[in-house]
């Protein structure tokens, strides 16, 4: 079904990109797609059913409330993560379309998805919002380059259909970092030391929005950073997660 997705790296500026193309499938090009999917192509999405209740980590047997091994020894500074997808094809070809191309249309049913499961997850269990949402920042000359910081693009359409204020002046990314890839999880933490800096009041409930978490390290520093300026409890919530 999804396999249409390799062909169209090819037209990525032709029509399925253009906004006349509304209804058409970004997975198999069918028409009768709702948010940029058809029913089949969104079958066949890599449901986050199993995992971590904290850090969203896969896990291979349901349990609710169950928690990795990585959370059990050494607790994050958040308290739940609400990601509804993992982060394997065709979810990362459509998040990797989206972010390193700017082509929105593949973002589309996947932040539609999201903003469904938070509904789901918040609005209709009665559990208290957020007060406020967070974009996980850019370094701004990394945000320049690319044209777009993602994380706040989703947090504003999430904001849009769930009523929270996004805030993006809270905290800001002051360093870059040296890249993550191969380090071990106390070198990627100790790497992200002193790269975030919380710059206005933080209020109780807030939830960090970003689009992949992989290791957690970064939601890690950011929510301490958060949780040592006021916040009480945070949530994270994103599209996808690694498998490990
Ligand atoms: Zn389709
Ligand atoms: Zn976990």
């Amino acid at each position: 079904m999804i396999k249409g997705l390799h062909r169209l790296s090819t037209l990525k500026s032709t029509w399925v990109n253009r906004d006349n193309t509304k209804g058409l499938c970004v997975g198999c090009l069918s028409a009768n797609a709702g948010n940029g999917l058809c029913h089949l192509c969104k079958a066949d999405l890599p449901v986050n059913q199993w995992h971590c209740y904290c850090c969203a980590l896969p896990l291979a047997f349901p349990g609710a409330g169950t928690l990795c091994g990585d959370c059990l020894q050494s607790p994050p500074p958040f308290d739940r993560s609400l990601i509804p997808w993992r982060y394997q094809y065709p979810v990362d070809s459509m998040i990797s379309r989206y972010k390193y191309n700017g082509q929105r249309k593949f973002a589309r049913p996947l932040i539609a998805g999201l903003s469904e499961h938070l509904h789901t997850a918040i609005l209709e269990s009665g559990e208290a919002k957020p007060d406020i949402l967070i974009p996980s920042p850019m370094f701004p000359a990394r945000r320049r380059k690319r044209g777009f910081n993602q994380a706040r693009d989703i947090a504003e359409s999430l904001g849009k259909a769930l009523s929270i204020p996004v805030d993006t002046g809270v905290v800001r990314r002051v360093h870059k970092v040296q890249a993550q890839r191969g380090l071990s999880r106390e070198a990627r933490l100790a790497n992200l030391r002193g790269v975030f800096k919380v710059c206005a009041a933080v209020p109780e409930r807030v939830a960090i929005v970003d689009d992949v978490v992989t290791t957690g390290a970064t939601v890690r520093v950011l929510a301490s950073a958060l949780r040592e300026a006021g916040a009480k409890e945070i949530q994270i919530w994103a599209l996808a997660r690694t498998p490990g």
